[in-house]
């Protein structure tokens, strides 16, 4: 896992996906061999870095326990896109990689089809793990990809982390993010970046796990090291593990909290798909007048999309043409997860 493939795997600047790896823009990091992190840490079991989709459904699989549990399974329905089961929904909440791009390329037809849905009423939302990136900076790349959401259809799991952190004391937070990006959004809290120097992280006193685009393997290890010393919240703004981009799978910010909850025994609280706190700001933008069994999520992944909108419980349509499935078995994935979506859509 250690060769040339991982290491280009995580190389920031070979991939520019969009869930949430779309704060990687700085120059490549040099040492985030996650492999070498597990042995030179003497932390034990280290997570290995998937690179495939096998690998990639596998680590989800090992997370299970800390998921939401699988709802009422879907009847996997096929059908060829949206427009296909359109009549069944008034509301299509949908993933953004996999679903409107891949990368900086959107999928051809897609802004066509959400047109469509419009022209019949559909309110059309995007919900997406992208802590990443500010609300402003997220409408602006959906615009420059040809789709026109208004900002208040575009719900990132940096709003559903912000929602949550509402109930939380203030406290001085170190953020896993990428400083070029910028803290839009995040102005009333008090943050300092998680960067090379370890005693940012021995001063604060929680960690936000928002972007993991310049996050290395050193930066893990200062991460792990100070939750040793003394043990305090971990809020993860991005709970997804791997995201498929052009040249393979991007790590994100799920990836180094799952392995602090592995290793350190840490409980983080997860905000984004598959859990239910995004979705409760999806419905409050709906208003109280869609019911749930009129509403649908869309995406490409199983543990994240499907899961989360049975968690939610709405209805759900498995992208299997694009994204985290593109040229592989869902069928399979879908048998071995249990995790059943209401239809399964060759594309968008
Ligand atoms: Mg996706």
């Amino acid at each position: 896992m250690a060769g040339p493939a991982a290491r280009a795997a995580i190389d920031p600047v070979a991939r520019a996906d969009d869930t949430a790896g779309d704060d990687r823009r700085s120059a490549p990091v040099k040492d985030a061999d996650m492999t070498r992190t597990g042995s030179d840490s003497g932390l034990g079991h280290a997570a290995a870095i998937p690179q495939t989709t096998g690998a990639a459904f596998a680590a989800y699989e090992a997370v299970r326990h800390r998921l939401p549990p699988a709802g009422r399974p879907g009847a996997c329905i096929a059908a060829e896109t949206l427009d296909d089961i359109a009549g069944h929904f008034d509301a299509f909440l949908l993933d953004a990689f996999g679903v409107l791009n891949i990368g900086e390329t959107a999928i051809p037809g897609v802004a066509d089809r959400i047109a469509g849905l419009r022209a019949r009423g559909k309110r059309v939302m995007v919900v997406s793990n992208a802590a990443g990136l500010p609300q402003a900076t997220l409408v602006a790349k959906y615009a420059r990809l040809g789709y026109d959401f208004a900002p208040e259809d575009v719900i990132s799991s940096r709003a559903a982390l912000l929602a949550g952190m509402a109930g939380w004391p203030r406290l001085s937070w170190g953020i896993m993010a990428n400083p070029e990006v910028g803290l839009a959004d995040l102005e009333a809290l008090d943050v300092t970046y998680l960067q090379d120097d370890p005693a940012a992280y021995a001063a604060v006193e929680g960690f936000l796990l928002v972007g993991s685009g310049v996050w290395t393997a050193r930066r893990q290890q200062m991460l792990e090291a100070a939750l040793i010393a003394r043990p305090r919240p971990v809020l993860v703004g991005n709970p997804d593990i791997v995201a498929p981009c052009e040249a393979g799978f991007s790590i994100e910010p799920g990836f180094y909290a799952h392995r602090v909850a592995e290793i350190l025994g840490v409980v983080p609280e997860f905000f984004g798909k598959p859990y239910g706190n995004i979705y409760d700001l999806a419905f409050r933008r709906l208003g109280p007048d869609v019911p749930p069994e009129r509403i649908v999520m869309v995406g490409d992944s199983l543990h994240t999309d499907i899961l989360g909108a049975q968690t939610a419980g709405i209805g759900s349509a498995l992208i299997a043409g694009y994204g985290f499935f593109a040229g592989h078995d869902a069928q399979a994935a879908i048998a071995g997860s249990g995790i059943r979506p209401d239809y399964v859509l060759a594309r968008p």
